[in-house]
């Protein structure tokens, strides 16, 4: 039994340590750039340093930051997102909540998905280099169920339920 003196190891330093994109771990230094890091931070030299971290490793901020670089257009076909309404660009209160109804409409059937082109083996829920932005790609929903097919022919496409729920959720803020 040992009496303590061993650091505790977060998950993400372990996972730094065998991380691709990150330099080799060193006192002092900025895990993500290696640049010199300030005294009052702790892991990273900056914001920014964290902020790419965190996209490309934690899901919901990696899936969107690849649909941003992509431009919300499928990889594959090209196919582009329907664009969300800016709120200013209406005239009347009125006319942008109907744009708002159309687009959430179309958006059913135009959203765009993520696709690990490595398999990611269920790590939506945790810390993980599958999520690394080189080993994701946009794709429109018909693209990503081809994609899902030639990978599992055998088994039913996975249900995009979870997703579809927040984002619903996360989108009728509006009456
Ligand atoms: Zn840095
Ligand atoms: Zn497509
Ligand atoms: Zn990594």
């Amino acid at each position: 039994m040992s009496l303590g003196g061993r650091p505790a190891v977060t998950k993400r330093e372990t996972l730094l340590a065998a991380c691709s994109l990150a330099p080799p771990l060193s006192e002092g230094a900025c895990a993500w750039c290696g640049a010199e890091r300030p005294d009052r931070r702790k892991t990273w030299c900056s914001d920014r340093c964290g902020d790419a971290f965190w996209a490309n490793h934690w899901w919901s901020v990696a899936r969107q930051s690849a649909k941003r670089r992509d431009r919300y257009r499928c990889r594959r076909c090209g196919t582009r997102a329907p664009k969300r309404p800016v709120e200013s660009a209406h005239k009347t209160r009125k006319a942008y909540v109907a744009a708002m109804r159309s687009w959430r409409k179309e958006k059913r059937t135009g959203r765009m998905e993520v696709n690990h082109i490595v398999p990611c083996a269920g790590a939506h829920g945790e810390l993980s280099c599958a999520h690394h932005l080189e080993n994701l790609e946009t794709l429109c929903p018909a693209c990503h169920k081809a994609h899902t097919a030639t990978l599992r022919p055998r088994k039913h496409a996975p249900q995009p339920g979870a997703e579809e729920l927040s984002g619903a959720a996360l989108s009728t803020g509006l009456p």
